[in-house]
């Protein structure tokens, strides 16, 4: 197998794998849209009862929203996740699920109305790099008199258990187009081009020719609409065009990394255990 990139930035990802199948493609989605461990905030805990400002004044602790549909939106927020840093707190050593700085990461936020709560007011107790990737992300308006004091434990955990957990979004892949053009069957000069609603056909020196063949969606109007015989388009499925974009919480180059590594032990552990079985 050979994985071509054709675009990467720091969220999204466009590649080529070749000399695959279909099966391995699907397992490469279903790896990055599911199995992919990220941090998100998993507990939160509201103060309840008056908040004294700095200048001496008394808020209520309340919002206009449920206390549920706030903690449900804290966890929404993406969190930067370095997976070398975290472990799972279920198996942590460290603490043996107590919670600790290498399983948890703790936030706090502390808001007084009137004002917009946004995800850029979430602070973590410790490392600052760990704050919301988007700061800009809101959550709940306060009005006057009132306030927010929160502490949101944010922990590992895969887009299986919750989607708040899923890394990836938009993951799909495609067939390599391949589209075979026969001149000798058709009028170059008549041929009708334009009919491709992706522009890729072109008359070059009286001939019919494709450009950037990747970008064919397999419509197949063409097919329709030249003379019989002269173009033929299919998909191949030994060579996939695949994209996916993250959330932030990592890179998308981090992400299929992470996401071939857990396929490459998923299936090294299934090849050891049937090697045990007796025949
Ligand atoms: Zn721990």
């Amino acid at each position: 197998m050979k994985i071509k990139v054709l675009e990467s930035k720091p969220t999204y990802m466009k590649f080529i794998i070749e000399e695959t199948d279909p099966a391995t493609a699907n397992a490469i989605r279903r790896a990055l849209v599911a199995d992919i461990p990220k941090m998100a905030i998993e507990d939160v805990e509201f103060h309840l009862g008056p908040i004294r400002g700095e200048d001496g004044k008394e808020y209520e602790s309340i919002a206009p929203l449920f206390d549920e549909i706030i903690a449900h939106r804290l966890g929404l927020i993406p969190l930067p996740t370095d997976l070398k840093l975290f472990v799972r707190k279920s198996e942590c050593k460290a603490c043996n699920g107590e919670g600790c700085p290498s399983c948890t990461i703790i936030y706090s936020l502390n808001k007084k109305g009137p004002c917009t709560v946004t995800s850029g007011d979430l602070e973590p107790i410790g490392d600052v790099k760990l704050k919301p990737i988007d700061q800009n992300i809101p959550i709940v308006k306060l009005g006057e008199g009132q306030a927010m004091l929160v502490y949101a434990t944010a922990v590992l955990g895969t887009a299986k258990e919750h989607a708040k957990w899923q890394v990836t979004s938009g993951v799909g892949y495609k067939y390599y187009p391949v589209v075979d053009i026969d001149n000798r069957k058709m009028t170059p000069a008549k041929a009708p081009v334009e009919v491709c609603p992706v522009k890729i056909l072109h008359v070059r020196d009286k001939k019919v020719v494709v450009e950037e063949e990747e970008k064919c969606t397999l419509c197949m109007t063409c097919v329709e609409k030249f003379d019989p015989g002269s173009i033929n388009v299919h998909g191949d499925p030994s060579r996939m065009i695949f994209h996916f974009e993250t959330d932030g919480s990592m890179s998308a180059s981090e992400a299929l990394n992470t996401a071939l590594d857990l396929l490459e032990k998923r299936f090294t552990d299934i090849a050891g255990k049937a090697d045990t079985l007796s025949v």
